[in-house]
């Protein structure tokens, strides 16, 4: 579900860059103006490290410190993960889910399906003192999040909920190629996976996102109209603009453009609506239609695909070998039985844990190129420097540079203004050159 949805980017500055385009374009030597805007020109490294020291000390420790144990969460989740696999292999819990399963039906689709609703309830229970700590604890002690126990352990259900429906029906499916191609079923299982992938991103925005959030046309014409207005020079179909309700669950100032084909949407959250200027909101409206206009919900499904497939291939030689040596003690026979699922979740979830770096890098560099259409679409270079400070406050902003290859699934902060800072100093104008002035009228238009 979060292929797509991403936490907001940056990028604004219609304030400032209008009055620059037009100096740009229109004063010539017949214009009296030459002071506007013919002071020092910009120097972006500096201009990019004053933006950078505007943020308080202790904001920027806080937001370091959130960001940096984040880190951290990505292996304590991984081990947690894995430690569950082992214990249900080793207990023989697995075997026992298994067999169980067994004396219940005698059709193979039944048998896996209930192995896997117990399953995935068992992982459930087994990680939530994690969950809890991460997702609740620990985002109200840095003031991120809104929700009380009771409304945030409903949504848990909810999510619940819905990972036993569509996860017991993937299983099912890819038992079923387990079953019929032993030896191949990675090839086909990456097609079911990207299938899934599909689905899910369709029916997010219809059916998932409403369970969650309230979605409705933002109405006030002083904001949609400046982002409409993008949408139309971008060829973008769209008629509203979404407003979501994430100050439900959140402090975090975000947008997100979610779904493909027909149901995509793109929609921004009452805290960026709140907090931020429209300069501030073009930027990141144009960031988001980035994404749209440049395909990056296809791209990124392929992108997922080769990923998985790579992962697939790995996982069958690693799960033969290692029912070959371990498979009679854990009591697993083969792909095809439900016993060996978690030994296939451990070796996934090894595999990505291991591909994090290339995983964030490859959607950080999809988020680059959607911050490249924004600026050149919002024109906003100091609107996109203060919508990055504001996405400062959970993400830290001045990473080294293995930190942000690592761990950033969004460029970081410092890359954004630095971005926005080179877009300012270039000055571009909206027209032709002057220079090509004398050439032009020549030219027939075709
Ligand atoms: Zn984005």
């Amino acid at each position: 579900m979060s292929v797509l949805s991403d936490e907001t980017p940056a990028q604004t500055s219609i304030q400032s860059a209008t009055p620059g385009d037009a100096a740009g374009k229109f004063s010539g030597p017949s214009n009296g103006s030459p002071a506007l805007h013919q002071s020092t020109p910009l120097d972006p490294a500096a201009a990019t490290q004053a933006w950078l020291e505007s943020v308080p000390q202790d904001k920027r420790e806080k937001s370091d410190a959130y960001f940096e144990g984040g880190y951290w969460l990505i292996l304590w989740d991984y081990v947690v993960a894995a430690s569950i696999s082992i214990l249900m292999l080793s207990s023989r819990i697995s075997a026992r889910l298994r067999d169980f399963s067994e004396r219940l039906t005698r059709y193979k689709t039944m048998r896996v399906a209930c192995y896997s609703i117990a399953y995935l309830l068992l992982v459930y229970v087994l990680s939530f003192p994690l969950n809890v700590y991460e997702n609740f604890v620990r985002e109200h002690q840095y003031g991120l999040a809104t929700q009380g126990f009771p409304a945030w352990f409903r949504e848990q259900l909810i999510g619940l909920g819905i990972t036993l429906i569509g996860g017991t029906i993937f299983l099912v499916v890819l038992y079923a190629v387990f079953r019929r191609a032993p030896k191949t079923w990675w090839i086909w299982g990456t097609g079911v996976a990207v299938v899934f992938s599909f689905v899910l991103l369709f029916i997010a925005p219809v059916f998932i996102e409403p369970l969650f959030n309230t979605y409705k046309p933002l109405t006030k014409p002083e904001i949609s109209e400046p982002i409409l207005v993008m949408a139309r020079a971008n060829q973008i179909p769209v008629k509203q603009v979404f407003e979501v309700d994430a100050s439900r669950q959140t402090t975090r100032v975000s947008a997100n453009v979610s779904g493909i084909l027909g149901t995509t949407r793109i929609a921004l959250n009452d805290n960026l609506l709140k907090q931020c200027t429209v300069p501030e909101i073009r930027a990141v409206m144009a960031h988001e239609m980035g994404h749209y206009v440049l395909n990056h919900g296809a791209k990124l499904l392929t992108y997922l695909g080769i990923f998985i497939l790579i992962g697939f291939a790995l996982t069958r030689i690693l799960f033969d070998a290692a029912v070959r040596c371990r498979g009679d003690k854990w009591g697993v026979r083969g792909i095809a039985d439900p016993a060996g699922l978690p030994l296939l979740a451990l070796i996934f979830s090894t595999l990505l844990f291991l591909a994090t770096p290339l995983l964030n890098t490859a959607v950080r560099v999809t988020e680059r190129e959607a911050d490249a259409f924004g600026i050149n679409t919002a024109r906003e270079p100091d609107g996109m420097a203060e919508v990055a400070l504001k996405l400062g406050a959970y993400r830290k902003l001045n990473p080294t540079p293995l930190e942000e290859f690592i761990f950033y699934d969004h460029p970081s902060g410092r890359a954004r203004i630095r971005m926005a800072m080179d877009w300012k100093a270039a000055n571009l104008s909206a027209g032709e050159s002057p220079k090509s002035d004398s050439q032009n009228p020549k030219q027939t238009g075709e």
